[in-house]
């Protein structure tokens, strides 16, 4: 079969690679029907991301048709459509239990390689590295599913690839973003970032009850997305010292409630995928805990990889902010952020602005890194 390969900094290729076959009774194979380029993929493009080997399939964004099943699987049938989270989870060990499923203990095989790397063993993702699991991506023309009764969700004939595929990964993580904010009825709301994640992170702070919802970019077209779809008042620079002073004039000097990091590694000195932005000099955690109220909730789904520079950690200790972070519980969201779907509560498709084949996956990832021709989500079709 076709699938996007991982070979080094900025080079990813299609290759001719095996067809995926069943290794567990509890797996499934599906035939990708779409897929799509996530901002966490270019941390992996742009080398930031430890222990990807050469030849790794990529893609942890994609849906498709169920076309063979491990004899243990109840919950689906060939031919069923889902949408699968990019989260590999065993749906049974003390941190599926709690529906921390991106903490899962037993879904991963390369636990000791990821406890050097993050100190403990997380959940198994697809495309996503060796440290946390070697699993083949979704950037291809079929996947294997492991745990498939616990992680995908079938999506209704009423729905179309493009309302759904983004429950896999960016939809949920704008939700969980916004709920680890803890938002309040009546709160101002501060997100950096208009990429996809900080998009679904505006939708989601509506749906908690934010008052206002201030959305901080420097790309023109994400701006006018935030600010046309997400409702959201905006700031059009990334610049440290301007960044902060708006948003005293905007609250009064207090700062907002609070604020969401939907920026991640790239503008934090790691080298900055986007020099001609210059963002690596603006650091949104830093003007994050700088600008955020006192005592005010920071939620970080922001990827962050290694370590991050400059930093004013005391800032934050001495201002009793709140922190949350971590990967997307992706199974705890899917099912009732679908039903939102398919109640017409929104319509994800909205984020899509290029239509791709998987062959030219290469041309997608510059077009999506470069943020050209006004790009913010590259679907591709196997
Ligand atoms: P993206 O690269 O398309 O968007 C990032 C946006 O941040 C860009 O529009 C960029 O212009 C803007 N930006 C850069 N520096 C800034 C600054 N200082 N202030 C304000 N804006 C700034 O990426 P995306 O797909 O939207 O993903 C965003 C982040 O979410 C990435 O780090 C990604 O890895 C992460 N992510 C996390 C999870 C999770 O499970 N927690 C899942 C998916 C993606
Ligand atoms: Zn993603």
């Amino acid at each position: 079969m076709k699938a996007l390969c991982y070979h080094g900094k900025e080079d990813v290729r299609i290759d001719n690679v095996p067809d995926p076959k069943i290794e567990d009774p509890g797996d499934i194979i599906i035939k990708v029907t779409s897929t799509a380029i996530c901002g966490s993929d270019l941390h992996i493009y742009g080398d930031l991301v430890p222990t990807m080997q050469d030849g790794d399939v990529l893609g942890h964004e994609f849906m498709g048709e169920v076309v063979e099943l491990g004899k243990d699987v109840k919950k689906f049938k060939k031919g069923d459509r889902v949408v699968v989270p990019f989260i590999i989870a065993c749906g049974s060990c003390e941190y599926c239990n709690r529906q921390e499923y991106s903490l899962c203990d037993d879904s991963n095989p390369n636990e000791e390689l990821c406890r050097e790397n993050l100190g403990h063993p997380l959940a198994g993702f697809f495309g996503y590295s060796h440290m946390l699991g070697g699993f083949s991506g979704g950037q291809a023309e079929y996947v294997r599913i492991p745990y498939a009764d616990i992680g995908p969700v079938k999506v209704p004939d009423s729905l179309t690839d493009e309302q759904s595929l983004f429950l896999s990964d960016i939809f949920p993580t704008g939700y969980m973003g916004a709920e680890n904010a803890e938002i309040k009825d009546g709160d101002t709301v501060a997100i950096w970032g208009c990429g996809p994640v900080g998009q679904f992170a505006i939708q989601s702070a509506w749906m908690f009850g934010a008052k206002r919802v201030i959305a901080i970019d420097i790309i023109e077209e994400r701006l006018n997305m935030a600010e046309k779809y997400g409702k959201a008042e905006v700031i059009r620079t990334v610049d440290a010292d301007e960044v902060y002073e708006k948003l005293m004039e905007m609250t009064n000097g207090r700062g907002p409630d609070c604020c969401i990091d939907a920026v991640g590694a790239e503008a934090h000195g790691t080298e900055g995928f986007n020099k001609d932005l210059d963002m690596s000099q603006p650091n949104a955690l830093a003007q994050i805990f700088k600008s955020c109220k006192k005592g005010g909730n920071v939620s970080i789904p922001g990827v962050y990889v290694g370590k991050v520079k400059e930093l004013p950690f005391g800032m934050a200790m001495n201002k009793a902010l709140n922190l949350k972070m971590g990967q997307t519980h992706m199974q705890k969201y899917m099912e009732p952020l679908l039903q939102k779907v398919e109640e017409g509560k929104i319509d994800p498709s909205f984020i899509i602005t290029h239509r791709m084949s998987l062959d030219e996956a290469p041309e997608a990832y510059k077009t999506f890194r470069n943020k050209d021709d006004k790009c913010i989500k590259v679907v591709l079709k196997p």
